[in-house]
């Protein structure tokens, strides 16, 4: 199985932009699937995003069309020859940014479409021509029906995150999609699982596929103290807030499963007092590099995050990581907790668990191959369930005229209440950093991040407007 790119004997534009990119060696699933897409065979691979899987697909793809290559102006030169669908426009936008980079020494064209801005742009991106097309089902069958995409020269066609579009309900969207397409094709299929309903989808649409699995990993630091919290979803900031105070938490990763929530979340926890930024799909690289380095240095305590805006960032090692959703992939759940407990520190991984989860724990538990345990938490404040303090109540009750941050401020100033007496303390944490205290923000001091940040430039999504049409697209982030 060879190893380096150089032993493909890729073209030369694409080995060239291989080598820009600065990769030393093929992932593991480069390393499988490459070689066999380049035979033109159906794919089943098992591999999520954080693999390496868009150039394990995109290179053997783009190699294969440069038969097709020309320089022409003429629409009709430039049909679609490979379509590539994936359930959420961050998704799109990433695999489609990451297409243009290896194809940029050739003259094939690729595009994105998805939902959530205007069709004109896209549309006259189509009419001009592109060989590979990366897109969203819904936004996709807009412009089919639009006649602005024609399908009937597509000769491969990757089903991207599959699972997640099963998850979605994207199922009808990609029948009709496929069945616009010839049916002489290729066929890759990429998920995080193989599940029944996965298998389905491949026995109908792909030919005799090759099955390709890089081991799903299941490791766990040695030195995890995990939790799994029984909350309803109203309950899931007090429990938070709670056991951040309680275990006197300095710093940890908060994980959520939409941008939005995230958003959220990380607005409502910055009114707690919490010094919090969010890391997600819509920020720029710009402002996740600043919101990274005010972390580390210490000016943030919480990172709100979803998986695909944390993959990749060089955060190691967190006293503790939050799953403030349960992970669709159970993968995810291995990816967030290995933030912290690395290197034999003491490391806490606290999940909180509500009534709609329970397929999601299943997999986590053949996963992990171990019974989950759901504790029930109790809170300590009699406040009401299902409508946590937001701020303003605190200031109302203060009675005073002013910024509610200011309360808030001098709440969390309070030392830190006595730990309940089941409280275990942890060996403390190995980087000397992680022992500072908890410092309340004062709000007239902007975190330094914030302070000398530019208007974001938004490489992702410059062209992205919330939209409620693709409000379901958020939530498979
Ligand atoms: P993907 O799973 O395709 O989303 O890729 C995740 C990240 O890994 C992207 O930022 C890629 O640029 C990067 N990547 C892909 N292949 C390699 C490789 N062979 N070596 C190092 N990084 C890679």
């Amino acid at each position: 199985m060879p190893s380096s790119f150089s032993n493909l004997s890729l073209a030369e534009p694409l080995a060239r932009a291989v080598a820009e990119m600065g990769y030393e060696s093929m992932t593991p699933i480069q390393a499988q699937a490459i070689p066999v897409v380049l035979t033109g065979k159906d794919v089943m691979g098992a591999a999520q995003t954080g693999t390496g899987k868009t150039a394990a697909f995109s290179l053997p793809l783009l190699q294969r069309l440069l038969k097709h290559e020309n320089a022409s102006t003429s629409p009709a030169r430039h049909p679609v020859r490979a379509l590539v669908l994936l359930p959420t426009r961050e998704l799109a936008d990433q695999v489609a940014q990451q297409v243009k980079l290896y194809a940029k020494y050739t003259n094939l064209r690729s595009a994105v479409v998805f939902g959530g801005m205007d069709m004109k742009p896209q549309t006259l991106e189509l009419k001009r021509g592109v060989e590979v097309l990366v897109a969203t089902p819904g936004r996709l069958l807009d412009h089919i029906e639009a006649k602005n995409a024609v399908l009937n020269q597509v000769e491969y066609v990757v089903l991207d995150e599959a699972d997640r579009m099963l998850d979605i309900g994207f199922l009808p969207d990609l029948q009709r999609i496929l069945s616009y397409l010839p049916k002489q094709r290729t066929t890759l299929l990429f998920s995080a699982t193989f599940s029944a309903e996965i298998r389905r989808l491949a026995n109908s649409y792909l030919n005799d596929p090759v099955t390709i699995e890089v081991a799903r990993p299941n490791e766990r630091p040695a030195t995890l103290e995990e939790h799994f919290y029984s909350v309803t979803d109203d309950e899931k900031r007090h429990a938070l807030r709670q056991i951040v105070r309680q275990r006197g938490i300095t710093q940890a990763f908060v994980f959520v499963n939409s941008k939005l929530g995230c958003a959220r979340l990380a607005r409502s926890l910055e009114r707690e007092g919490m010094k919090t930024t969010a890391l997600h799909g819509d920020k720029s690289q710009d402002e996740r590099l600043k919101a990274l380095a005010a972390f580390k240095a210490g000016e943030v305590d919480l990172l709100v995050a979803t998986d695909v805006a944390a993959r990749g960032l060089d955060i190691k090692d967190v006293p503790a990581v939050f799953n403030f959703d349960v992970p669709f992939n159970a993968e995810d759940y291995v990816h967030r907790v290995g933030r912290t407990g690395r290197a034999g520190a003491s490391g806490m991984a606290v999940t909180f668990v509500s009534g709609n989860d329970t397929r999601l724990i299943g997999d986590i538990e053949k996963l992990l191959k171990k019974k989950i345990e759901l504790e029930p938490l109790e809170f300590e404040e009699d406040r009401p369930r299902g409508r946590i303090n937001d701020g303003r109540r605190a200031w109302r009750e203060a009675g005073e005229v002013g910024d509610p941050r200011d309360v808030l401020d001098a709440a969390a100033r309070e030392p830190v209440p006595r730990a309940p007496r089941d409280w275990r303390p942890g060996a403390p944490p190995r980087d000397p950093f992680f022992d500072q205290p908890y410092q309340a923000p004062t709000a007239e001091t902007a975190a330094a991040w914030e302070a000398g940040a530019k208007p974001a430039v938004n490489r992702v999504s410059a062209n992205i407007k919330p939209k409620r049409k693709v409000a379901a697209l958020f939530k498979a982030e």
